[in-house]
């Protein structure tokens, strides 16, 4: 399947389009979800365009998962979170809306959370969530 240049993230990673920040390296972006299902709900992407993890270069796979460790870490530690869940839909048909592969961080269970939450965070409250994260990396 081609990729979408045009898809939400790759105008993040372009910067045409405003996040909040967590952290960037070479590699990886992540940022707040601007829908979050709990507080403090990161997404962790790579920079290489794939659409789903099964177009991922296998560098680029092992690198992403180690980053997604690191800001997990961050995540728990910032949110004072027991626990922590990652997930990530690869495809329409298993929920995936973003065409650009990404993880989900999400301080807490996704069991009785929404599958997409269905309204938008406050831009200072996740900033503010941002800025405690960024400071556990
Ligand atoms: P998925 O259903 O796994 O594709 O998740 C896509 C996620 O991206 C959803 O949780 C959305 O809330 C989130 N999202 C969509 N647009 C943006 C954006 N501009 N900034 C941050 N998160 C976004």
């Amino acid at each position: 399947m081609s990729y979408d240049e045009n898809n939400i993230f790759a105008k993040i990673l372009r910067d045409e389009i405003p996040c909040s920040k967590v952290y960037e390296d070479d590699t990886t972006l992540a940022f707040m979800d601007i829908m979050p299902q709990a507080p403090g709900h990161t997404l962790v992407i790579p920079k290489e365009p794939a659409e789903t993890i099964l177009e991922l270069s296998p560098e680029a796979a092992s690198d992403l998962i180690n980053k997604v460790q690191m800001v997990a870490q961050a995540v728990k530690t910032a949110m004072k979170a027991d626990g922590i869940t990652l997930f990530q839909l690869n495809g329409a048909a298993a929920g995936q809306t973003v065409p650009h592969i990404h993880f989900h961080v999400l301080p807490g269970s996704i069991l009785g959370a929404r599958t997409h939450a269905s309204e938008m965070g406050d831009p200072a409250e996740l900033e503010k969530v941002a800025a405690r994260i960024r400071a556990e990396l």
